[in-house]
């Protein structure tokens, strides 16, 4: 354990010698200061308290420790091990201040059995000094290390004791604090509260009955003072890694706390109305949706099938859908989105659909104009790039209605576009839109409520990185999910490669071959994240070695910098088959589509994210062709990035992919904490805990359905203030 870390742990008492923020003994005492210097500022230790969240006294008790010490043994001095933490207790019998190799404070102990112990302190105060005075008996604990003079602690935790000082009992809680707040002052402020408080059950008796009773976790305030001071005989090690019944009764609490929350979202959402679009008959020749599906070229897969009437269904209701769609790379979700936009369009509402790219919005219009247009429906396009006088016509037809289905980036949901008649708003790939924009989308359709429109639209959020199951119970419990599992028929499997950049010139062979039998590929430049310039020129090199390499191929390149319009003429040019070889940045990474495309080459493969690396495999396979992906990567490759290359040639399911990522990043990464519910998690993990949450769930189902004063009660004492996350 670093030093730093050790001070939280070694300040349990109020003797305790602190270390590396005190003076030094010998800085000159500031008496000279002059008389009209400002007092500093004095921060009062309730407004310490106050800025960890510990405003009442359930906040005290709820404040429950982060780990445990163990200051219930004594080990002699001639029985320490090198290595570990311990406490001893000696006599001081040498007390001195050396100044090589730097000025310090050596104290040395011995026990009655006359071994000896080193206490060495690099930071110290006079009193200390004083403190650990010849003759005086010291308790100590820290970590043991052997020392040129035999054994040593440096900046043990210290406290002058009595011969036969009784040990404590229990394990010696250690809370989560800030600077300034001590544990000592911690501990007795929550020892304190747990007197005065009194934590009734608010579960209603039936519930803990059916939900909690199974679990076989003891009463609330049981568990709280068990966590606060465990008694002697208790499971130490389960206290210590949060799986102690204590520990499980809690977690259930917060996770219980959590549901309630996200589902209250939920069914709050079915308080506000939203256009009711009824479906039509499959029979009905006036109605879009039918005429779409009579025009496809394919039929649908069962699994889309299946979320388009799950969709369709939902769209009937009068309050705002806020539906999930997700589905693997290549599954199929425009189509879907397609749909319900008819579905909308035919009960007379417009449609927006946003992408987070403008490569991919482009190809969303391009495609749903090819569907949508020949059957009489006009598709405006917006996106920043538009010359002024285009976005005034895009603008016009969004807002005179002219436009039935409006799609672009996020310029949809900036101020100046307004919609006639906005029903439905479908999110593609929405896990790549940041927070903010998320609300100002939201914001956008609750200002088409407030305007002209008194209802809200539906909202259809589409993403390809799936989220594993006990992930979306609880990050995603205020949303519906449907989910497209199957991949459309006729897809040959890509074949993945793990290859060293020592065989860059035999892939560079591989890809004219495949080139001149009339396939197309992909080649993705190195990822370069802390610099875009650099990202930039190395694609330029890229490009550049691939044209001089590769004289007989039409060669492409396209990235970020590139003017929208010349981004459009090289994705054309590919999709139209007349560029063979498409050099690329990630740009493409999201959702581009184009089906003769059976080759692709990663480089530098290692510096990429498992659910990125997916994405961009996801660009091949999606024709008739057998696809091969080629990862390629640099010596040499650390742990996670050896793992995340072997993932991704064993498996392409996406489903499986989000599993192992998860397991390689935890769940905080793997979402973005901010993006999820995890901000109201303090004491339940998921990688621990996940067990849990199904009863959770069931509860918060029952408890809703039964007692509501109940909920409204248990969310206030469990998030208080936190509850506001959600809202993002
Ligand atoms: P994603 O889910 O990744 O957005 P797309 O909607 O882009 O996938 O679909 C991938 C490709 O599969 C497209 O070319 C699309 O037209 C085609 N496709 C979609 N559904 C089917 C189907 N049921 N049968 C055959 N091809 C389909
Ligand atoms: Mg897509």
């Amino acid at each position: 354990m670093p030093l730093s870390d050790r001070r939280v742990a070694a300040s349990t008492d109020p003797l305790t010698v602190e270390d590396s923020e005190a003076p030094r003994a010998a800085a000159p005492a500031k008496k000279k200061a002059k008389a009209d210097a400002k007092p500093k500022p004095v921060v009062k230790t309730a407004d310490k308290l106050a800025r960890l969240g510990l405003k009442s006294d359930i906040d005290l008790v709820l404040h429950l420790p982060m780990r445990y010490e163990d200051e219930t043994q004594l080990t002699p001095i001639g029985e320490l091990i090198p290595g570990d933490i311990a406490q001893t207790e000696g006599v001081v019998f040498d007390n001195e201040i050396a100044y090589r190799p730097r000025r310090q404070l050596l104290v040395k102990i011995h026990d009655d059995a006359g071994d000896e112990l080193t206490l060495r302190f690099l930071n110290f105060y006079g009193s200390q000094v004083k403190q650990m005075a010849i003759g005086v008996r010291l308790r100590v604990r820290g970590d043991v290390r052997g020392g040129f003079f035999g054994l040593e602690m440096v900046h043990p935790a210290v406290r002058p004791v009595d011969d036969g000082t009784p040990l404590p009992q229990a394990l010696t809680p250690v809370y989560p604090s800030t600077a300034g707040i001590s544990q000592a002052y911690l501990r007795k402020a929550i020892d304190n509260a747990i007197t005065r408080v009194d934590l009734p059950e608010l579960l209603p008796a039936p519930i803990a009955e059916t939900h909690l009773k199974p679990l076989n976790v003891p009463g609330l305030l049981d568990a709280v003072r068990t966590l606060h001071h465990p008694h002697a005989d208790s499971d130490e090690s389960a206290l210590i890694d949060g799986t102690h019944p204590a520990w499980t009764r809690i977690k259930f609490e917060e996770l219980l706390a959590q549901q309630l929350s996200l589902k209250r979202a939920h069914e709050e959402r079915r308080t506000r109305a939203a256009p009711a679009m009824p479906r039509r008959a499959p029979d009905d020749d006036a109605s879009l949706v039918v005429r779409l599906l009579r025009a496809l070229p394919f039929a649908l897969t069962g699994a889309q099938q299946r979320v388009v009437a799950e969709i369709a269904g939902e769209l009937t209701l009068a309050h705002p859908m806020q539906r999930l769609l997700q589905g693997d790379v290549g599954s199929g979700k425009t189509i879907v989105a397609a749909l319900a936009a008819a579905q909308a369009i035919d009960a007379g509402y417009q449609a927006a659909l946003m992408a987070p790219t403008e490569i991919l919005a482009e190809q969303h219009a391009r495609k749903l104009r090819g569907w949508l247009e020949p059957l009489g429906v006009t598709v405006a396009w917006l996106a920043g790039s538009l010359k002024a006088k285009e976005k005034r016509a895009a603008l016009e037809a969004a807002a005179l209605g002219t436009a039935k289905l409006i799609i672009g980036t996020h310029a949809i949901i900036q101020d100046a576009v307004e919609f006639a008649r906005l029903g439905l708003v479908i999110v593609d790939e929405q896990h790549r839109f940041g927070v903010a924009q998320r609300l100002a989308l939201r914001a956008k359709a609750l200002n088409a409520a407030d305007g002209k429109q008194d209802f809200q639209p539906h909202q259809l959020m589409m993403s390809a990185t799936p989220i594993p199951r006990t992930l979306a119970m609880t990050y995603y419990a205020d949303l519906d999910v449907s989910t497209i599992d199957e991949l459309p028929p006729g897809r040959t499997p890509i074949l993945t490669k793990v290859v060293s950049d020592g065989r860059r010139d035999e892939i560079i062979g591989r890809v004219r071959e495949a080139a001149l039998t009339g396939r197309q590929v992909y080649w993705v430049c190195p990822l370069i994240e802390e610099s875009e310039t650099l990202q930039l020129q190395t694609a330029v090199e890229t490009y550049e070695t691939l044209v001089a390499a590769l004289p007989e191929l039409r060669v492409g390149l396209v990235h970020g910098r590139l003017a929208p319009a010349e981004k459009a003429a090289v994705m054309d040019a590919f999709s139209r088959n007349e560029v063979q070889l498409l050099v690329a940045t990630t740009v493409i990474e999201v959702g581009v589509d184009v089906p003769n495309a059976s080759l692709m080459v990663i480089e530098h493969a290692e510096r990429f994210g498992l659910a990125q690396l997916h994405q961009l495999r996801g660009r091949v396979g999606r024709g008739s062709t057998a696809s091969v992906c080629v990862l390629m990567y640099a010596n040499p490759l650390s742990q996670t990035a050896r793992a995340r290359l072997s993932t991704m040639r064993e498996t392409t399911d996406g489903f499986e992919i989000a599993r192992r990522d998860l397991e390689i990043r935890g769940p905080g990464e793997f979402l973005g904490a901010r993006q999820s519910g995890e901000a109201m998690l303090r004491f339940a993990s998921l990688e621990n805990d996940g067990w849990l949450i199904e009863p959770a769930r069931e509860a918060a189902d029952q408890m809703l359905a039964r007692f509501p004063d109940a909920v409204t009660r248990h969310l206030a004492r469990w998030l208080g203030a936190r509850e506001h996350y959600l809202k993002a």
